[in-house]
C-alpha cells in the first residue's frame, strides 16, 4: 500500500464498440481488466479512482494525422472503402475496416489526452489508458489493427506543456509509429523492446534506427530474439532502458505495456511471463515520476487481462498475493497458468533457449552501446555480469 494517485480511465459508453469478431484484437479487454481489479478491491476506492475519457476531437487528433487521412478514415468507416483509402493502408488482413474502426480510435486517443491532462494537472500519478497503446499508427497510415495513435498524442501534449518525456514500449512488436512521430525530436527519448523485426512485423526496429538531426541519439531499439524470456529481458532491460532514464532524465514516462511478449500469445515468439511486468513496473516506479500506461497487443485474452491487473496492483503497491484470487468466490479464471493469483508461475527455460538468446541479445547490446551510448552520449550499457550461459 503506498499513497500514489492512480486514474483508470474507462466509460460504459465504449462498451458496444469493437473490432470484428474475427479479428485477434479484443477492445474487451479493458473492462475485463476493470472487472478483475474491482473483484479484488483495488478500483474505485481512494486515491484508485476511475476517470471517464472522452472522444478525441478532429482537431486534436490532426496534431499528428493528416487532414485527408482523417477524412478518410471516417469515409471507410461509413462503408466506403476507395482506393486511396487502401493506399493509407486501411482494409488490410490486420487493418480491417469495420463501423467502428474511427470510433475506437478516438475513444482511445481521446483518453489519452485525458490521461496526460490528468498527471500534467498532478490529479493523478500514474493513469492507466488500457483503451489505447496502438502504436502502430503513422500520421497517414494504419497498420496492425491500429487507425488513430493514442500514444504518440498523449506523449505531443506532454512534450508541449513543457515536459521531457520519455516513451516506452514493450510491446513485442516494434513502436514504429511513435518512433516515426518522434525521429527528429529530443524532447521525447523512444526506447523500445520487441521482438527482432526478423521475425515478427513490423519487420524494423533495428538498432541502427537512432534517430536523426536533432534527435540522433534519442531514439532507442531493442531486438529481442524469439524464444527470449524473463531474465534475458531483464537483462537487456537493465543494460538499456534503465541507463536510458538515468541519462535522460525524464519529467514523464508514458509506457506502452502491451502484453503480447507473454508466452502463449498467439501472434508473437517471446516467452515472458508476468513476472517480468512486475520487475519492470518496479524499476520505472523507483524513477518515480508522473507515467501514463498504455494498453497495446495481447492476443492471448486472458493473460492479457492478468497481466494488466497485475501492473495495477504493482503500481498501488500491493504485492502480496496470499491476499488475491482465492478470495473470488470460486471462479475460476479461464487460463491453464492460474495458480491462484495474479501471477504466472516461472517457465523453465532450456539450455538451448538460452544459449541462443544471450548471445544474440548480448550482441545487441554491444552494437547500442556503439551506436548510441558510448559514442553520441558518453555512457556504457554494459550487460549485467551476472548472467552467464552455463557450459
Ligand atoms: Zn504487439
Amino acid at each position: 500500500m503506498n499513497d500514489r494517485k492512480l486514474a483508470f480511465l474507462y466509460s460504459p459508453e465504449i462498451e458496444g464498440l469493437s473490432y470484428p469478431p474475427d479479428c485477434p484484437f479484443k477492445t474487451q479487454r479493458a473492462g475485463l481488466t476493470r472487472q478483475r481489479l474491482k473483484s479484488f478491491g483495488l478500483l474505485g476506492t481512494d486515491g484508485r479512482i476511475e476517470v471517464a475519457p472522452r472522444k478525441a476531437l478532429l482537431a486534436e487528433l490532426k496534431k499528428f494525422h493528416t487532414a485527408r487521412y482523417l477524412k478518410e478514415l471516417q469515409r471507410v468507416a461509413g462503408g466506403d472503402l476507395t482506393v486511396e483509402g487502401f493506399h493509407m493502408g486501411l482494409g488490410g488482413l490486420d487493418t480491417p475496416v469495420f463501423k467502428d474502426m474511427f470510433e475506437c480510435g478516438a475513444w482511445a486517443c481521446g483518453a489519452g489526452l485525458v490521461a496526460a491532462d490528468l498527471l500534467l494537472e498532478g490529479r493523478a500519478d500514474i493513469a492507466f489508458n488500457l483503451l489505447g497503446g496502438f502504436h502502430h499508427a503513422m500520421a497517414e497510415r494504419a497498420a496492425g489493427f491500429c487507425y488513430l495513435n493514442d500514444v504518440v498524442l498523449a506523449c505531443m501534449k506532454l512534450a508541449d506543456a513543457g515536459r521531457r518525456v520519455l516513451y516506452l514500449d514493450v510491446d513485442a512488436h516494434h513502436g514504429d509509429g511513435v518512433q516515426a512521430a518522434f525521429y527528429q525530436r529530443k524532447d521525447v527519448m523512444t526506447v523500445s523492446l520487441h521482438e527482432s523485426g526478423k521475425t515478427l512485423f513490423p519487420w524494423g526496429g533495428f538498432e541502427n534506427e537512432i534517430g536523426e538531426g536533432p534527435g540522433r541519439g534519442y531514439n532507442v531499439n531493442v531486438s529481442l530474439p524469439p524464444e527470449t524470456y524473463d531474465e534475458a529481458f531483464l537483462m537487456a532491460f537493465d543494460s538499456v532502458a534503465v541507463p536510458v532514464l538515468e541519462f535522460f532524465q525524464p519529467e514523464v514516462i508514458v509506457l506502452e505495456l502491451g502484453l503480447d511478449a507473454l508466452a502463449g500469445d498467439p501472434l508473437t515468439h517471446l516467452r515472458l511471463t508476468n513476472n517480468a511486468v512486475v520487475e519492470v513496473l518496479e524499476r520505472l516506479l523507483r524513477f518515480n515520476r508522473p507515467m501514463l500506461v498504455a494498453g497495446g497487443g495481447g492476443y492471448h485474452v486472458e493473460n492479457t487481462v492478468r497481466g494488466w491487473a497485475l501492473a495495477w496492483r504493482t503500481c498501488c503497491g500491493e504485492n502480496d498475493e496470499c491476499d488475491f484470487g482465492m478470495g473470488m468466490g470460486g471462479v475460476m479464471l479461464a487460463s491453464s497458468e492460474w495458480a491462484g493469483g495474479l501471477r504466472d508461475r516461472t517457465l523453465a527455460v532450456t539450455l538451448e533457449q538460452r544459449r541462443a538468446v544471450e548471445s544474440e541479445l548480448r550482441a545487441t547490446i554491444e552494437n547500442i552501446n556503439h551506436q548510441i551510448f558510448f559514442r553520441l552520449h558518453g555512457i556504457h550499457a554494459c550487460p549485467n555480469p551476472g548472467m552467464t550461459t552455463p557450459g
